[in-house]
């Protein structure tokens, strides 16, 4: 039998052994009965961790999550865990995709460069989402950039396999459509949102999204990064986070940020955040079947 070996994540603390038809999480609650099956038990492993329930348990990406059954089992063996790091490189313009991501807990971000080094926000992908959807919309590259903003877990596929995946599955094209029409969806409300907005609601609806991309009220994002992002000077970016800290809504110290009042970065926020989540919230819900 094939083994995968998956690389633990942050709630798994040992690691994850992924097999052909089954799946053994190494948390305590699942140890003793990967045990008990290795030391004689007649039970199959797949009764006793269903692969991909295990994955969805512990390395959450909603995109995955909605895929159905048949699909899930297709895809396990086409998915391998990996650790992004910060600053890291998915793609550059005019490249083509040998991969797509499915982050789980980092953050990637999009934007335009020019020629010049100046940067452009585009979008973030996080959890909800998956970095590469020029593979299956047959382009074969990108005018913009993919870059790791935070580190964290993702799933890797290769980009050829999503195409194959995309034509060949009625589910997965309807769901990859749609993800990228909220994708398209975002894109548009940031332009217009760094183009109209104040910096301190802008930078509101960046922390937001990012804390949504991790799921978390912490994160680890520079201030020199945020300026990059929105295309602003650092010192703007400073102004506003000293103040914010003042009214204890954020806590920061050296690229760590701590939101211990969510509520008032909701409440200085445009419209922009609720537009995007809404949006994503239509096109993508918990329940969406194909
Ligand atoms: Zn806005």
């Amino acid at each position: 039998m094939a083994v995968i070996v998956l690389r633990c994540t942050a709630r798994c603390v040992l690691g994850v052994l992924q097999f052909q038809s089954a799946c053994v999480c190494w948390r305590t609650d699942c140890l003793s009965r990967w045990f008990q099956n290795v030391s004689g038990g007649t039970a199959p492993l797949s009764k006793l961790c269903s692969p991909f329930a295990c994955i969805e348990e512990h390395l959450e990406n909603q995109l995955l999550a909605l895929l159905p059954e048949s699909d899930k089992s297709r895809w396990l063996s086409l998915l391998k865990y990996v650790d992004l790091q910060q600053g890291q490189s998915l793609y550059a313009s005019g490249q083509s995709l040998n991969h797509v991501y499915f982050p789980m807990g980092s953050i990637v971000a999009l934007h335009g460069v020019s020629q010049s080094g100046l940067m452009s926000e585009l979008a973030l992908v996080g959890r909800e989402g998956m970095v590469g959807i020029v593979s299956f919309l047959g382009g074969g590259s990108s005018t913009s950039d993919a870059v790791v903003l935070s580190s964290g877990p993702a799933f890797r596929m290769g980009a050829q396999a999503l195409r194959h995946e995309f034509e060949n599955s009625t589910a997965v094209m309807s769901l990859m459509l749609r993800y990228t029409q909220a994708l398209i969806s975002q894109m548009a409300q940031t332009s217009l949102c760094n183009q109209y907005h104040s910096v301190e609601q802008a930078m509101s609806r960046l922390l937001l999204l990012s804390l949504d991309c991790v799921q978390s009220t912490e994160l680890n994002m520079t201030q020199e990064v945020m300026a990059q992002i929105l295309g602003v000077r650092r010192e703007r970016v400073s102004q506003v986070a000293v103040r914010w800290q003042r009214s204890k809504w954020i806590q920061y110290a050296r690229g760590h940020i701590a939101v211990p009042d969510r509520s008032a970065l909701e409440r200085v926020s445009c419209e922009c955040y609720k537009a995007i989540k809404k949006e994503y919230e239509r096109l993508l819900p918990s329940d969406w079947v194909p």
